[in-house]
């Protein structure tokens, strides 16, 4: 299939309805409009922890830079060694880590060196001390204490060899990578500019935390959930608070944050019976596709352009604002970012420890508690109550339990498959 130009064009492939969207073709469809930023910034490696490199890393080193010891003993030439009983060598020197032994060695002879010591020219293995006697002017090795030649010895350039690539372009800065840059030497790397995310909530009856609750009215959660999710995934954030659901106030607020942001995500008023203005803005404003994804929580769906941001309209309920963000949006701002190693979150399979009631049709995302079942295996069970205004059940769960489309009711002892959410929440 030939890529597609417009929204509505991919909208009008063969298996597409909008009423009943499988998580996987949505996947699908938003990931055919995601094209990484270009523009880049030099840092230091400090400031690179969480940020994606934007050049490749060639190394200006061997690390190791030379031979040297993999333990506290004895630098030898294994030939030296006699195959039966004991053989005496003469020492001639110590090599430490940063202070090597000035000379090598001969048929005989012996340096006392320690982890990381470098090989002295001529021996080619390290007898580790344990295995050693020391005696005046040298040592005494029993036969046995080396199986072969190059034993306990590190090569020069064994992790890494001067030229070598060390990370490619879209590498995720984690601290591995900040350890490994400061290996080869690198104060600075350039990244990628962090991807700039808007967001706001829409709904008449959100309030802001600071003012009192009147009749009927919500405290506006989802704000606070979206600002975690998006800076643990290191986004510039520009929160643009509670918009009413007023059209001249939304459709404001919808232009601001597309000309500010490179992402819009907005919760709330994309479900039946508030979709309709929403719509009609999307219309006028940008290209917007509504889904009714067969999922639950997280049935409304929105994703389209406005301008040249990309926008999410996620549900109103809180669970259903983190469910569908980690389904559709980790992924998407993921890709945005230049992440080489974008993908959906990874499923485990752990044992259901109680049974769960599903009716097929829709993909389920469960609030699940996993535990060790004290063989080495892992179970599951639900956080308890499964709506999507439940906000608890996030905090309560460690993991996501998924049910495919087409599954039913799943009995207690079943394999299911779990998301872990540490690491991400
Ligand atoms: P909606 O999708 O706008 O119809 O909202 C669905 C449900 O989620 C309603 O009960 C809303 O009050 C609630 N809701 C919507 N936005 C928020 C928010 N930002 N914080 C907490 N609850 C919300
Ligand atoms: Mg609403």
């Amino acid at each position: 299939m030939n890529t597609p130009q417009t929204l509505y064009e991919a909208s009008c492939a063969d298996d597409y309805d909008p009423n009943s969207m499988a998580v996987e073709r949505a996947r699908t469809l938003i990931g055919q409009f995601l094209s990484p930023v270009t523009a880049t910034e030099r840092v230091h490696i400090r400031a690179a922890l969480g940020r994606v490199l934007a050049q490749e890393v060639v190394s200006p080193i061997a690390v190791p830079g030379n031979d040297n010891s993999a333990m506290d003993g004895w630098a030898v030439r294994f030939a030296d060694l006699a195959a039966v009983g004991e053989t005496a060598l003469k020492r001639v020197g110590e090599s430490y880590a940063g202070k090597p032994h000035a000379g090598g060695i001969g048929p005989g002879e012996t340096v006392r060196i320690f982890t990381g010591g470098i090989m002295p020219a001529g021996s080619d293995s390290v007898v580790m001390q344990e295995r050693a006697t020391e005696i005046a002017g040298g040592v005494r090795i029993p036969a046995g204490a080396l199986s072969k030649a190059g034993q306990n010895r590190r090569l020069a350039g064994e992790d890494v060899q001067k030229g070598q690539v060390v990370f490619q372009v879209g590498q995720p800065v984690r601290p591995a990578e900040l350890g490994m840059l400061a290996s080869l030497g690198l104060g600075e790397v350039t990244v990628y500019r962090r991807l700039r995310v808007a967001f706001f909530s829409t709904g008449d009856e959100l309030t802001s935390i600071g003012t009192p609750l009147a009749e009927g009215a919500v405290y506006d959660s989802n704000r606070y959930t979206l600002y975690g999710m998006l800076t643990r995934l290191g986004c510039d954030i520009v929160d643009m608070g509670v918009v009413p659901d007023v059209p001249e106030k939304l459709e404001h607020a919808f232009a601001a944050a597309a000309a500010n942001a490179d992402v819009v995500i907005t919760s709330g008023g994309v479900s039946v019976g508030e979709a309709d203005f929403v719509r009609q803005l999307m219309d006028k404003l940008g290209e917007v596709l509504f889904w009714k994804i067969a999922m639950k929580p997280g049935r409304p769906l929105a994703y389209g352009k406005i301008g040249g941001a990309h926008f999410f309209g996620l549900p109103g309920n809180p669970v259903a604002v983190m469910v569908t963000f980690y389904a559709f949006v980790r992924e998407a701002l993921l890709v945005l970012s230049g992440r080489r190693d974008a993908g959906p979150m990874p499923l485990f399979k752990a044992t259901l420890s109680a049974p769960i009631r599903k009716a097929p049709g829709r993909m389920e995302f469960q609030r699940g508690i996993l535990t060790p079942d004290g063989a080495g295996g892992w179970t599951v069970r639900t956080t308890g109550d499964q709506g999507s205004g439940i906000l608890s059940s996030m905090s309560h769960a460690n993991c996501f339990i998924v049910l495919p489309m087409q599954t039913g009711n799943v009995a207690q002892g079943e394999l299911v498959d779990v998301q872990l959410l540490e690491g991400l929440l």
